[in-house]
C-alpha cells in the first residue's frame, strides 16, 4: 500500500528524521493560510498524488509570495497531473502540501528496501539525486551504492561509508549516520516494503533534510499497523480493486480488453500470458481462489460486466477444489442484475464440469465454449475484436 508524501514525512518526523515544516491543504484558502502560518518568504506547493515525477509535470511549485501560493493552489487543485509514473490517464490532485522553501546545495538519492540476496534491509544511495534513479542506474551505475545493513541497526562504519559515498564533509558524517539509523528504525518498525527519499538534500546551511519521501507499506504486515491502514487514500486506488477486495477476490486491474476469471494464481498468470500471445491484453488479473462461493463468483462477474474496458470475458476454470457448477451458478446469479453485455468465452474443466455446462446451457446463455486454454484465448481475443 502506498501513502502520500506528507504522510510519509509525518512518519519520518516521528522517528526524528529531519523534514521541512509543512501543512496539508484541501482547498485554496487552506493553502494560503498554511503558507501564512509557516511564515518565511518562500514556499513550495506540492501536489499530493500517489506517483512521482511531479516536479517535471508541474506538480511542484516554488512560490515567492502568498499571491503565488494562491495561484498555484487554484491551478493545481482539481487538475489532472500526468507524470512519468501516472500513465496516460494521469491522477487528479485533491490534496496539496505546502512547505517552507529551502535552499538546496545538493540533492541525493536514498532508499531502503529488503535485499532478497542478502536477506537484509539495504540502503541504495547516490550523490546524483533528485532525478530519475533508473536513468542514473542505466547510464552511470558507478554513482549508485547498495549497502546491506549487517546488524540490527546501522553501525557507525556503515554510516561513514554512505556519507563518504555521498561526498559529505567530515562535519556532516555524524549527522548523516544519525539520520540513516533513524530511517532504518522507521523502515523496520513500520514494516515498510520501500522507503525512498529522492531527494534527500543538503541545504546551503549544511543541514540534511528530506525533501521528498515515498513510503510503501508491506501489505502482508498491514494487519499489525492500523495506524498505516488509516492512511489509505481510496481516491488514489482503482475503484475496481477496492470493490474486489471487499469480496476477498484476488484482483488487480490492468489496461487491456479481456476480462479474466481464473482459479489459481499460476493459471491466472498463464491465462494472461496466452492472451498476450494471441494478440490482446488482459483487463485484469483475477484469481477467484479455491474456497469460492456462488456469491463471490457472482460479484466477480458483476465486476467484469460493469467494467467499461472489458470487451470480452474469458473464464478459465480448472476445477479441483473449485466446482464448475459453482462458477456457472455465480454467472447465472450475476446476470440477474448485470446483463452479459460482452461475449463470454468459457473453458470449464474438472470437478462437476458437466453440471456447470448444463446449468449455463439450460439457462439459454449465449456463451462460447472452448475445449482448452489455447482455443479459449483465441476465441476471446477474436470476440473482443468483434470478429
Ligand atoms: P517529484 O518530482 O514527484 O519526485 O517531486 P519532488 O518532491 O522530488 O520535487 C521535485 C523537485 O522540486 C526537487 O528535486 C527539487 O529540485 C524541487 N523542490 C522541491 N522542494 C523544493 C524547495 O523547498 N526548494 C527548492 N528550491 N526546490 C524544491
Ligand atoms: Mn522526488
Amino acid at each position: 500500500m502506498n501513502i502520500h508524501e506528507y504522510q510519509a514525512k509525518a512518519i519520518l518526523a516521528e522517528f526524528g528524521v529531519p523534514v521541512p515544516r509543512g501543512a496539508l491543504a484541501l482547498n485554496v484558502d487552506e493553502a494560503v493560510s498554511a503558507a501564512q502560518t509557516l511564515g518565511g518568504s518562500i514556499w513550495v506547493v506540492k501536489a499530493q498524488i500517489h506517483a512521482g515525477g511531479r516536479g517535471k509535470a508541474g506538480g511542484v511549485r516554488v512560490c515567492k509570495s502568498l499571491h503565488d501560493v494562491r495561484a498555484a493552489a487554484v491551478d493545481l487543485l482539481g487538475s489532472v497531473l500526468v507524470t512519468k509514473q501516472t500513465g496516460e490517464a494521469g491522477k487528479q490532485v485533491n490534496r496539496l502540501y505546502v512547505e517552507e522553501g529551502l535552499n538546496i546545495a545538493a540533492e541525493f538519492y536514498l532508499s531502503l528496501l529488503v535485499d532478497r540476496e542478502t536477506e537484509k534491509v539495504a540502503f541504495v544511495v547516490s550523490p546524483a539525486g533528485g532525478m530519475d534513479i533508473e536513468e542514473v542506474a542505466a547510464t552511470t551505475p558507478e554513482k549508485i551504492l547498495t549497502l546491506a545493513v549487517a546488524g540490527d541497526q546501522v553501525s557507525a562504519g556503515e554510516g561513514r561509508i554512505i556519507a563518504d559515498f555521498l561526498g559529505l564533509q567530515e562535519s556532516q558524517v555524524e549527522d548523516c549516520a544519525d539520520i540513516l539509523a533513524k530511517l532504518h528504525q522507521a523502515f523496520c518498525q513500520k514494516d515498510a516494503a520501500m522507503l525512498e527519499l529522492n531527494p534527500l538534500i543538503l541545504t546551503r546551511e549544511g543541514n540534511l533534510v528530506t525533501l521528498d519521501a515515498k513510503f510503501i507499506a508491506d501489505d502482508n504486515a498491514l494487519y499489525r499497523h492500523p495506524e498505516l491502514m488509516a492512511l489509505r487514500d481510496h481516491d488514489e486506488e482503482d475503484p475496481r480493486e477496492i470493490e474486489a477486495s471487499q469480496y476477498g477476490l484476488n484482483y488487480i486491474a490492468l489496461d487491456g480488453h479481456i476480462g479474466c476469471m481464473v482459479n489459481g494464481a499460476g493459471l491466472a498468470m498463464a491465462t494472461m500470458d496466452i492472451i498476450q500471445l494471441k494478440g490482446d491484453r488482459p483487463a485484469n488479473f483475477l484469481d477467484v481462489g479455491g474456497g469460492v462461493t456462488v456469491d463471490t463468483v457472482c460479484e466477480a462477474f458483476k465486476l467484469l460486466f460493469s467494467d467499461g474496458h472489458v470487451k470480452a470475458v474469458l473464464v478459465n476454470i480448472f476445477g479441483g477444489i473449485v466446482r464448475c457448477d459453482v462458477i456457472a451458478s455465480g454467472l447465472l446469479e450475476a446476470i440477474k442484475t448485470h446483463p452479459m453485455n460482452v461475449p463470454v468465452v468459457m473453458r470449464l474443466v474438472g470437478t462437476n464440469e458437466e453440471e456447470g455446462r448444463r446449468l449455463v446451457n439450460e439457462a439459454g446463455l449465449d456463451v462460447i465454449w472452448a475445449d482448452d486454454l489455447d482455443q479459449a484465448a483465441e476465441f476471446a481475443v477474436a470476440a473482443a475484436k468483434g470478429v
